[in-house]
């Protein structure tokens, strides 16, 4: 019984999602072969289920390699309990929970809010440069009264990230 790795709860691959969908079905445990696993045909395997003439396997991507030897089609096999062929593959790495949601959405924003940082530091050392070349005697020519005006549009939009 401990070896039985079904019979632990929640997994979310594919695999173990198929495993624990035909182990219910059909009251037939999957057995180890090879790679994968041999399983019933849960659409002409019944009533008992006794002989094995399914085979599932997990590609490296994790989608399952679901081969029924016995004439029937994946897609019947699957519907027969419950399942799509969607189910045969891995979700998107997407978030999936509201916390996960969440979590990627701080992300985002520490991103934003460190580029408008950045973006606010540059732009005090260029009014740093040119004060110090006002200072220094420098007429205040169109190319660095464009570049203020620059300095200011960089702001705004640096301040619309941060609020
Ligand atoms: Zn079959």
């Amino acid at each position: 019984m401990a070896s039985s790795a079904l019979a632990i709860v929640p997994s979310t691959s594919p695999l173990d999602r198929l495993l624990h969908a035909v182990e219910s079905f059909t009251g037939r445990r999957p057995r180890r072969s090879g790679n994968g696993y041999r399983l019933p045909c849960t659409v002409c395997g019944g009533p008992s289920y006794r002989s094995y003439k399914a085979a599932a396997s997990e590609a490296t991507n994790g989608a399952i390699l679901l081969k029924p030897f016995c004439g029937c089609t994946a897609a019947d096999y699957v519907h027969a309990i419950g399942l799509s062929l969607g189910d045969l593959f891995p979700v998107r790495l997407a978030p999936q929970t509201p916390e996960e949601r969440r979590i990627a959405r701080q992300q985002a924003r520490l991103c934003y809010v460190s580029a408008a940082v950045r973006v606010l530091h540059h732009e005090a050392h260029v009014l740093a440069a040119i004060a110090g070349m006002l200072r220094a005697g420098s007429a205040l020519t169109d190319e660095l009264a464009e570049r203020l005006q620059r300095v200011v549009d960089r702001v705004e939009d640096a301040k619309a990230t941060l609020t």
